[in-house]
């Protein structure tokens, strides 16, 4: 297939690019400046100009964004939209959060029905953000599944970062099933809800300084910051980047997963479990490390909410790799940067 991709620089968009380029497709894909196409390229050294091509797309918050990025010459016939704010250094809620988030998927969801009509499948990057209710804790006798929808209205997402992270997932993912279900495009939709993302970095585009949000707490354990007393977890179930980047590529594959969430969870985790993986297999990082006596980053005492992940098993085949294989692959990544 001929394959629009949005973010190719992201965390998550480097491994869905590679994805789509083992399973033969060709694919253009947007990046922010020619330094970062430059990189990628660079990084794909035997991948012809017909396979693998770049679009500059500098800020998917401006309306109108994708409209000329959409027609191509053989035309688009899937798109796959990742781009999208994840970090909470922000000022400005509304305009680095919520409207990069909705402004970019409505945006591209227009530019495809007006200009792109060969494109038959749209895979968007959604959240567990948008599936979680923030207000019920840790709701051990509830089981998340994709039939569950975060009930956040604008107001409360201009409470914080992290709020206004959350938010801007729910309201682009609702936003994408509204625009299907009044527009009726030519196309049809499948958004992937992961949790936690961790897994290797793709060397030539990160830094330890510059790491992608999710990623940060391995390092930050590494690095020694967990060594008194390990941080909060916070969310505790989690997938790996490379079946999350494969759940997007069969997403627009396989037609069975047309107008369809998928909720993508491997399982659960603990940052107590991501330091004994750690320790258990590179003893280098000893001194930096917690012990088994020190406090903090477990479960919570009364449990916590249970999760459905069948669907994308059964619709997609994707298997989920183990969280000591994940976190190994990690740290390794990251000791290529230099940690
Ligand atoms: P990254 O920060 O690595 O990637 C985000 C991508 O979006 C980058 O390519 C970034 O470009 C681009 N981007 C952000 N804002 C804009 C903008 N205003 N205009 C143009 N491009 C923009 O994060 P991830 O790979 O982790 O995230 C990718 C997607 O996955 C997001 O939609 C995120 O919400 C979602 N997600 C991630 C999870 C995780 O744990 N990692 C969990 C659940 C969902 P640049 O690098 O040039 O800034």
């Amino acid at each position: 297939m001929r394959v629009l991709l949005t973010g190719g620089s992201g965390f998550i968009a480097a491994h869905v690019l590679d994805y789509l380029l083992e399973h033969g497709h060709s694919v253009v894909t947007t990046v922010r400046s020619q330094e970062k196409a430059k990189k990628i390229k660079e990084a794909h050294p035997n991948v012809s100009k017909d396979k693998l091509d770049f679009a500059l797309v500098e800020d998917i918050a401006k309306e109108s964004a994708f409209d000329e990025t959409v027609k191509s010459d053989p035309p688009f016939e899937a798109v796959v939209h990742t781009a999208s704010p994840f970090h909470f250094n922000v000022t400005d809620i509304q305009k680095e959060l919520l409207d990069p988030a909705y402004i970019g998927t409505v945006g591209i969801l227009k530019s495809i029905k007006k200009s792109a009509p060969t494109v038959k499948r749209v895979v968007i990057t959604s959240s567990f953000a948008s599936i979680i209710d923030p207000f019920k804790g840790n709701w051990p006798e509830h089981t998340y599944s994709e039939a569950d929808w975060n009930p956040m209205n604008q107001e409360q997402a201009l409470k914080d970062a992290p709020s206004g992270y959350r938010a801007s997932k729910t309201f682009a993912e609702k936003a994408a099933w509204d625009f299907v279900e009044k527009e009726k495009p030519n196309f049809s939709i499948s958004t992937m809800c992961p949790p936690l993302v961790l897994g290797p970095i793709v060397h030539y585009l990160n830094s330890l300084d510059a790491l992608n949000t999710s990623n940060q707490r391995i390092r930050d354990i590494m690095m020694g910051k967990a060594k008194d007393e390990i941080m909060p977890t916070g969310t505790y179930i989690w997938a790996d980047v490379r079946d999350l980047a494969l759940a997007h590529v069969k997403a627009m594959e396989v037609p069975e997963a047309a107008n369809k969430r998928f909720f993508v969870t491997a399982g659960y985790f603990s940052n107590k479990e991501i330091a004994q993986i750690i320790a258990k297999n590179f003893p280098q990082y000893k001194d930096k490390l917690p012990t088994d006596k020190t406090p903090g980053g477990d479960y919570p005492e009364g449990g916590v909410y249970k999760y459905n992940n069948k669907r994308v098993q059964e619709v997609l085949g994707v298997k989920f790799r183990p969280l000591e294989e994940s976190i190994v692959d990690t740290v390794k990544s990251l000791q290529a940067v230099g940690a």
